[in-house]
């Protein structure tokens, strides 16, 4: 069963989460150079591992461990927007959605259900 983030994106096919199962080297050096270039910061391939934007643990990839979607998400008690009375309107989760427009369906298809 797929994890969703708190933003909509899907955990479980994100590089991080397959590094962090399997361990695959490969994985973590070319996604660190393309995270590097995509997030305007170096990310070392060790620090390509997550447990999931879910997990309760402390291995979750730094730029998800301080993300503001995360935070009010877990902070307000839900787990992902989709619950939440101001989604649409949220300047927040849609801010995101300019940078990562695939987790707005995730999103939305939880909304409707
Ligand atoms: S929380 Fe982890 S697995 Fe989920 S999107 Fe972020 S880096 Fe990927
Ligand atoms: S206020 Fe915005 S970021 Fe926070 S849970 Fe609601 S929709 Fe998500």
């Amino acid at each position: 069963m797929d994890m969703i983030a708190a933003c909509g994106l899907v955990c479980t096919t994100c590089p991080a989460y397959v590094a962090g199962k399997t361990a695959d080297r490969a994985l973590q050096e070319k996604t660190a150079a393309e995270w590097t270039a995509a997030f305007g910061m170096e990310v070392k391939p060790e620090d390509v591992v997550c447990d999931g934007c879910q997990s309760t643990g402390s291995r979750v990839f730094s730029h998800c461990l301080t993300c503001d979607v995360r935070a009010c998400v877990h902070g307000k008690g839900y787990t992902t927007c989709a619950e939440c009375d101001d989604y649409n309107g949220c300047k927040t989760i849609n801010g995101f959605f300019g940078m990562c427009p695939d987790a707005k369906p995730t999103l939305d298809g939880l909304r409707a259900k």
